[in-house]
């Protein structure tokens, strides 16, 4: 296949992209706007329009999407209060869900989500399941079952997540090792939750141990609250700087950021880049957000992600990182052209440095994979103001998403 006519971030002019095998054979500058067919391949026209790696969704709860009208707006009102001094008692609140988690019943809303993320042209999510003695294994076991069902148009890294804690929860740690031993690919964790500073510190120390015996990357929501004592992303740096797990390992969430005495937070900058740890802020869905332009000021990676898809925390969502990045731009004040460039950094390959992809995996080069969006438009101003899902999402070389419909196989 080859993709003529387009435009490509920070360079001018029109290129042509080549795909052989599955991957990017060649990105080649057009002396004028192409017109005909190349050989027998066939060949796409951008009309000029942007084109660009696909997006990457660095934290979605997948087990949740579309829960929230099992539950009413008890959690929501407690995690959307000023200053989110309820985040506990919201996560309490959102557990009752869970005791009707069966595999079956999730995986319509688990395709649904990512029906729209192929159509968004997200290429990868860090899709958190709850790995608890509430949701057991059903939550996990769902997640993965979508991810092996959608592995042609999307990768799913499934996240083993004990979203009520592990001390708090006797029996999570044991199934999340379960989780592991079924497939799971990323360990997880929230050690804020727990309700001493030594527990806190156990999670931690736990939850990497798994990850070290499987070899797994690991995701944890730390400092979710609002609370300038909150400790658990210095601890979580700290741990994985011991243990050599740098780039290994991401910090979500950490909102309590926004709230720590300004040399606090200098101290912790240097401690997430000594242990190489990125950030995944969501700043839609809370009170509080990380601060995301600080963090990369000081060279920091940081990521956008959806975080809730319609559930107990969040009501929109549409897996639509453009949407995402979108309300960003307001609530962290980004709306100058070069904060503008910042923010789709965020949606991909800052995204995909944070989440560890490798070059064969993500990338927009030559030996790259064959995974493109092509835009309606060729400014990234255009294409955030629109926020509207691609014209055209390619993956593996196959269109598999046009005008917001997904193409299914
Ligand atoms: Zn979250």
């Amino acid at each position: 296949m080859v993709v003529r006519n387009c435009t490509l971030r920070g360079r001018s002019g029109a290129y042509t992209i080549r795909f052989a095998d599955g991957r990017v054979e060649e990105i080649e500058e057009q002396s004028g706007p192409g017109t005909s067919a190349v050989g027998d391949s066939e060949t796409l026209d951008a009309d000029g329009a942007l084109v660009t790696e696909p997006f990457v969704n660095g934290h979605l709860h997948l087990c949740k999407v579309y829960t929230l009208d099992q539950l009413g707006d008890s959690a929501i009102a407690q995690y959307h209060a000023p200053g989110m001094g309820g985040a506990m008692t919201a996560i309490e609140a959102a557990a009752a869900v869970k005791r009707g988690y069966q595999r079956e019943k999730l995986l319509p809303g688990i395709r649904r989500a990512l029906e729209l993320a192929a159509a968004n042209g997200v290429s990868h999510i860090r899709a958190f399941a709850d790995t608890d003695t509430t949701a057991g294994l059903e939550g996990i076991a769902a997640v993965m079952e979508g991810r092996e069902e959608f592995r042609h148009a999307v990768t799913v890294q499934a996240v083993a997540f004990p979203q009520d804690g592990v001390v708090r929860d006797p029996g999570a740690a044991e199934l999340i090792r379960q989780a592991l031993e079924m497939g799971a690919d990323v360990v997880g964790g929230i050690p804020w939750i727990e309700l001493t500073d030594a527990d806190a510190t156990e999670h931690i120390r736990l939850m990497m141990d798994l990850a070290g015996e499987f070899d797994r990357d690991v995701s944890m929501l730390v400092d979710d609250a609002g609370d300038a004592g909150l400790r658990t992303l210095e601890t979580l740096a700290v741990e994985t700087h011991r243990r050599g797990w740098h780039h290994r390992v991401t910090a979500q969430h950490a909102r309590a950021m926004a709230l720590y005495p300004e040399p606090y937070f200098r101290k912790v900058v240097g401690l997430l880049k000594r242990a190489g740890v990125g950030v995944v802020s969501d700043p839609h869905t809370g009170p509080l957000h990380a601060r995301v332009r600080d963090l990369r000021e000081a060279g920091v990676p940081v990521a956008l992600g959806q975080d809730d898809i319609t559930d107990a925390y969040y009501p929109f969502g549409r897996n639509n990182m453009l949407e995402v990045a979108f309300l960003a731009a307001h609530l962290l004040w980004m709306t100058a052209a070069e904060d503008m460039e910042g923010l789709y950094d965020m949606i991909t390959v800052d995204a995909a440095r944070v989440l560890n992809l490798k070059a064969d995996q993500y990338g927009l080069r030559p030996g790259g994979p064959a995974d493109l969006v092509i835009h309606r438009h060729a400014t990234i101003r255009e294409v955030l103001r629109d926020h509207s899902a691609p014209a055209v999402v390619i993956r593996g070389g196959r269109v598999i998403a046009r005008n917001g419909e997904y193409l299914p196989g």
